[in-house]
């Protein structure tokens, strides 16, 4: 079956109000009217609205870096699905390794999240992938495994298929270091199984599981081919307009 290419562009901490909105109306004059495939890109938090604002009317998405696992109360700093869906974003980022392993996130912490994304309407991007260390000690498949069973704990068939499951060894991430097109597809077709294991082979064919870790105009025709690479999540080359169109336009 032919599987959309989603390709989402990951700004972290990065830009100013002015930058992002400028960052955001170069995609949408390159790439704003893509239909091929489906685009998102993940702003700051407090830049959510003007970004939202600047894409309005093309086909790329909005989305969000982080979501708390709570509806509303006090929890300082924290931000809401509603929060996020009331200021214009379909999908969030759950996951990330830079929440696991630099804020200390865990797999129990972001099952919460994600089960909440869902509950609230939107789409997550689930961030798994091992350390260095683990695919030194061939620990990779054991790693990833672990973290796909216990952050889809509790999610249905039905809304599974709304989750987009993106790979991200992270020694790839942000270091110019990417996995080699082999390397991604092993783990990603492992993935694939392991989805056919929990729910079915036809609900495993339509979750969609992007690569990510230095995604580059140089190397992302390589990537997308392979066969179970669904798409793209894109740190530092989504900063640059005319890198991320690259890459976007090597996944049509
Ligand atoms: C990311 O932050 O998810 C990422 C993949 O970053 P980079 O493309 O910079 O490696």
């Amino acid at each position: 079956m032919s599987r959309k290419l989603f390709i989402a562009g990951n700004w972290k901490m990065n830009t100013s109000a002015a930058d992002a909105v400028a960052l955001a109306e170069a995609l949408v004059s390159s790439i704003g009217l893509v239909e091929a495939v489906d685009l998102a890109v993940c702003p700051p938090f407090v830049y959510l609205s003007p970004v939202g604002e600047a894409l309005r009317g093309s086909k790329i998405t909005l989305g969000a870096q982080d979501v708390f696992y709570e509806d509303k109360g006090a929890f300082t700093g924290e931000v809401s699905t509603d929060m996020l869906i009331d200021v214009g974003a379909r999908y969030v980022i759950v996951g990330h390794s830079e929440r696991r392993h630099v804020i200390g996130e865990t797999d129990e912490t972001i099952n919460r999240k994600l089960r909440k994304a869902l509950e609230g309407g939107l789409a997550p991007i689930f961030c798994v992938g091992e350390l260095l260390e683990q695919r030194e000690a061939s620990e990779t498949l054991e790693v990833v495994t672990r973290q796909v069973k216990i952050g889809l704990e509790g999610v249905s068939q039905a809304d599974v298929t709304g989750v987009t499951i993106a790979y991200e060894p992270v020694w790839a991430i942000g270091t110019g270091l990417t996995a080699t097109p082999d390397q991604a597809q092993e783990v990603h077709a492992m993935i694939r199984e392991l989805l056919t294991g929990m729910y079915d082979r036809s609900v495993a064919e339509k979750v969609r599981i992007q690569y990510g870790g230095s995604v580059k105009p140089t190397n992302a025709a390589e990537l997308l081919e392979a066969p179970d690479i669904d798409g793209a999540l894109v740190g530092g080359a989504s900063l640059k307009a005319s890198d991320f169109a690259q890459i976007v336009k090597a996944g049509m």
